[in-house]
């Protein structure tokens, strides 16, 4: 492994961006970012739909080697998100690097040559020394199943595929789901629709959200000042980390003291904005705190008590060429039908055929849930290096931060590689097995082990595969270093 050794980053979402900056900065040349979609961005330019926006302070959610001066709210909308994408391309200089449009189908580990053999939907193939992937975990729409659906007459999209379209102006919509997507297209479907009935199948923590214009002055002190904006900005980040940080501690480890008082914010927020007992009381959740995602909203309460907003809990029954049945036997007249009902992330099956050592692939050994050192490596896989891959999702924190972690730890590893002479490294099955106990051990302590919690951070078999079980210090603890040890070098 060299400055020279090609590298193929899969995904030009922020972690394939952030993986090629610090790639480029570390003085590697030979990188290239495949992605399927035509413009860069990942979340944030698959997500169209009205009110998405980030649900993490952008001081905190913006990457620290690149904060950006453009945003205009301290909650940035996802198409302020994607032109920082765009922006970081242009920063860093990424644009020769980039393959947009380019869908990789397989990644073929061919042990003879030391490398990967990388194919694209077009049938071209190329060779990589190291695969970087950044796929994610939510980029595949999840549509339940529904008896009838077929039958239904009028428009259906699912939040991350939004169909511009369809004009929603004085229809009779209905949105199935009442999670982080739903929260913030209902409000703005509100608006325009002529009849909103909302399908919750369980109601969510949510807190206020206190989203606000940046500030003129703040920015006046960033085009005079830049030091000090730039430390202000960074005591900004500092201080909604550590909040955040405590959120994990008092809220998902078991303290009921920390509990308590985080359902109580919630609380108080439903109790603020919904004076209607009949409706608070659907909206009020009867699982520990946690469990799900918590989430920040201050217009979807007030869109629920519009005249012209119903919120219906009894489950859904069947489709017809009309509407939606519900099991009270209510028929729910629907020209359209939005599904926010989530991704398939669970079960790690992504679109494109890893093929490793011995000709085993990602989804035969992942086939009873993943597993991954330190969410990064897999036996079996030599120098395939994952960013948010399993066991690094977090209910309470800034992803990015994560992303930061894990790419100084694949910088770090390719550097590793160069230093010892190396060209190949292949986590242990021994390492790997003894980071996944030692992880199920501590998830037992979570309150996602609660037999009462449902949420897609558990597989089928109600394992905790997606997250990370303790909070950011303690993982950018656990990837700080390289341990050797715990590889196999060729
Ligand atoms: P989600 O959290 O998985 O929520 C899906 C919603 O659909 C839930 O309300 C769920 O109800 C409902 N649902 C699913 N199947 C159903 C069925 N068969 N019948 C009725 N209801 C059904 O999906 P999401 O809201 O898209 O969010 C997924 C993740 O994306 C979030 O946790 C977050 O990490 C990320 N996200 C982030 C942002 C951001 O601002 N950064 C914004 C949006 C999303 P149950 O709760 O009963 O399952």
């Amino acid at each position: 492994m060299d400055h020279n050794t090609p590298i193929a980053i899969i995904g030009a979402g922020l972690g394939g961006l952030a993986a090629a900056i610090r790639l480029k900065q570390a003085g590697y040349r030979n990188f290239s970012i495949f992605e399927k979609a035509n413009r860069v961005g990942g979340t944030w330019a698959q997500n169209t739909y009205p009110g998405c926006s980030c649900d993490v302070p952008v001081a905190l959610y913006q990457f620290s080697f690149a904060p950006a001066i453009h945003w205009t709210n301290t909650f940035p909308s996802a198409p302020e998100m994607q032109i920082y994408c765009e922006q970081l391309v242009a920063q860093f200089e990424l644009g020769a690097h980039l393959k947009l449009g380019c869908e990789v189908t397989s990644a073929v580990w061919a042990d003879a040559n030391t490398h990967w053999l990388v194919t694209t939907a077009d049938g071209a193939t190329q060779v990589a020394g190291a695969i970087i992937s950044a796929l994610g975990q939510l980029n595949r729409p999840l549509i339940p199943k529904f008896d009838g659906q077929g039958e239904f007459k009028g428009a259906t999209m699912h939040s991350a595929a939004w169909d511009h379209s369809v004009d929603m102006k004085g229809k009779r919509v209905g949105v199935i789901g009442s999670a982080a997507s739903a929260v913030q297209l209902i409000p703005e479907v509100a608006k325009i629709a002529g009849r909103l009935t909302v399908f919750q199948r369980t109601p969510n923590y949510v807190g206020p959200r206190g989203d606000r214009k940046i500030n003129p002055s703040e920015v006046a002190l960033l085009m005079t000042n830049p030091v000090a904006a730039m430390d202000l900005g960074n005591r900004q980040r500092q201080l909604i980390f550590d909040n955040a940080e405590g959120f994990f501690w008092q809220a998902f480890s078991w303290t009921p003291e920390g509990r308590a008082a985080y359902s109580d914010l919630a609380r108080s927020h439903l109790e603020h904005q919904i004076d209607d007992d009949v409706l608070r009381a659907k909206l009020t959740p009867d699982y520990p705190i946690g469990c799900k995602r918590f989430l920040f909203a201050d217009n979807f309460y007030p869109a629920l008590c519009l005249s012209h907003v119903e919120l219906e809990t009894a489950e859904i029954a069947a489709f017809d060429q009309t509407g939606i049945m519900t099991s009270d036997g209510i028929h729910h007249d629907l020209d359209v039908i939005i599904y926010a009902t989530g991704f398939v992330a669970s079960d790690w099956q992504w679109s494109m055929q890893v093929e490793g050592r011995a000709s085993t692939t990602l989804d035969e050994v992942w086939r009873d849930g993943p597993q991954a050192y330190l969410g990064i490596t897999t036996t079996g896989f030599p120098n395939f290096f994952m960013i948010y891959g399993p066991h690094t999702n977090l209910g309470h924190n800034s992803i990015t931060f994560m992303i930061e972690r894990q790419i100084d730890y694949i910088v770090a590893a390719c550097d590793g590689l160069k230093a010892r002479g190396a060209k190949v490294m292949d986590v242990t099955l021994a390492a790997q097995t003894a980071f996944f106990d030692t992880l199920q051990t501590q998830l037992a302590y979570t309150v996602w082990a609660d037999p009462s919690c449902n949420s897609w951070y558990k597989n089928a078999k109600g394992e905790i595969t997606q997250n990370w079980a303790g909070n950011c210090e303690d993982y950018a603890e656990a990837v700080k270093n390289v341990i050797w040890e715990d590889y196999v070098l060729g």
